[in-house]
């Protein structure tokens, strides 16, 4: 309804209804539309601030998270840092040439192996539908000299963007085993002939921001062929490593007993104060080999944690495509249903424990326990159900099976 009198008023401004063109009633307020022509204005201004990454909203560090938590279990802290050190890059990425240059946010994920530096990596190109490639620090000395390999990272997220050098260029790289191109003589316990510091200045490039030539799809046919020219500087890169000793290094400064990965695995908000690399510092990293210039390009510094149990039998149970759940899919597929007892469970995370493999470990301890039964199982038209249990495991009895109506 809208009225055009003296008597009543905008209840922003309060202009009276004769001293502007429409006033506009609601239930119980009132809008004149002079305030209506300020509120479009503002809400386009917004509009134009939205954050957008590849045509769609880029999500806030709390929506990054939240769709982390989905896939990866624990390591609270780091997941956190994950998202809000994106969230600044992309954000970085989208104001472009504003007046005041954001500096790159590059980040480090420490840990031992198995516990998500990779799933994390992976996960946030998901979310954020980028390209996304994975390459090993140490191949990067394996053909002998260094210049040309750093490229091949470069082509490597070209792939992994179908050749759209736009897309690749805002992609993200995770390099995994840093820790193993580390100085030979920041380190002693590393025993790898690798020419470590070379790398690390060839990736130092790279994380700067350069623009490098990288072979064409299917390779140069010719040498006068062009060179696809590939800008990094808002590619992300994500680093990681298990940088084993670095908590000796640690230690050393804060003048306690060395812990060792093991005994930190107590991830409670507020344990903290028992992790050591929690507490790593710079001057660390360069003690343990690293280039301080690398240093400072990786300034977001993420600490993964080992898994407790409960943690690893969550992973088993809780992520969307969590293993348990993908064995039971398999299954069900032959028309048989799959259960684990707990007891069963309990074992599978028991035996992954002692491989220290951490999350990794899982799919190879529950691969051995079913190999014989998925080699068996799809032959076998009277079983309805097929229940493993902890006796199962510990080879002291058969899978207990439940049989359907077709048996003879
Ligand atoms: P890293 O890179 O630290 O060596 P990965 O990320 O490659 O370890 O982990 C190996 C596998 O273990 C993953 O593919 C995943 O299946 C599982 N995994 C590791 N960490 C987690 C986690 N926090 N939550 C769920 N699954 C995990």
């Amino acid at each position: 309804m809208n009225k055009k009198t003296s008597e009543i008023a905008c209840s922003f401004c309060g202009k009276e209804g004769d001293q502007v063109e429409k006033v506009i009633q609601g239930p119980s307020v009132y809008i004149c539309s002079e305030c209506i022509g300020l509120c479009n204005e503002m809400l386009e201004e917004d509009d134009k601030h939205e954050l957008s990454l590849n045509g769609r909203p880029l999500p806030k560090p709390a929506e990054i998270k939240a769709h982390l938590d989905a896939h990866i279990i624990g390591q609270e802290r780091a997941k956190k840092a994950l998202s809000v050190a994106v969230y600044n890059h992309y954000k970085r990425v989208h104001s472009g040439t504003a007046d005041v240059q954001l500096s790159k946010s590059n980040i480090l994920l420490i840990g031992p192996t198995g516990v998500g530096k990779t799933l994390l990596a992976e996960t946030l190109a998901r979310i954020l539908q980028v390209p996304f490639a994975i390459v090993d620090a140490t191949v990067l000395t394996e053909a002998g000299y260094v210049g040309e390999d750093v490229e091949n990272i470069l082509v490597r997220l070209l792939q992994a963007a179908d050749y759209d050098v736009k897309q690749a260029e805002r992609g993200i790289l995770f390099i995994d085993e840093l820790d193993k191109v580390a100085r030979k003589s920041g380190n002693p316990s590393i025993t790898r002939d690798v020419s470590g510091e070379g790398v690390q200045q060839e990736l130092l490039k790279i994380l700067e921001g350069t623009v490098s030539g990288v072979p064409p799809k299917g390779g140069r046919k010719h040498p006068e062929q062009p060179l696809v020219q590939i800008n990094t500087k808002n590619i992300l890169f994500i680093c990681g490593g298990a940088f084993d000793g670095l908590d000796k290094i640690i230690s050393q400064r804060i003048g306690t007993k060395s812990m060792g990965f093991g005994s930190l695995l107590d991830e409670r908000e507020g344990a903290d104060e028992s992790n050591l690399l929690a507490r790593v510092e710079p001057e660390e990293l360069i003690q343990y080999g690293l280039i301080p210039e690398l240093i400072g390009r990786l300034p977001v510094v993420g600490i993964l944690h080992p898994f407790s149990d409960q943690a690893l039998m969550d992973i088993l149970l809780k992520p969307r495509n969590a293993l348990v759940k993908q064995y039971q899919k398999l299954f069900e597929m032959d028309g048989i249903a799959l259960r684990f007892e707990e007891g069963a469970l309990k074992k599978v995370v028991e035996l992954t424990q002692e491989k220290e493999m951490g999350a990794r470990g899982l799919r190879a301890v529950l691969e051995t326990i079913m190999f014989e039964i998925m080699f068996d199982l799809p032959a076998r038209d009277d079983i309805a159900e097929c229940v493993i249990t902890k006796e199962f495991i510990e080879h002291k009895a058969p899978p207990t099976f439940v049989y359907n109506k077709k048996r003879a």
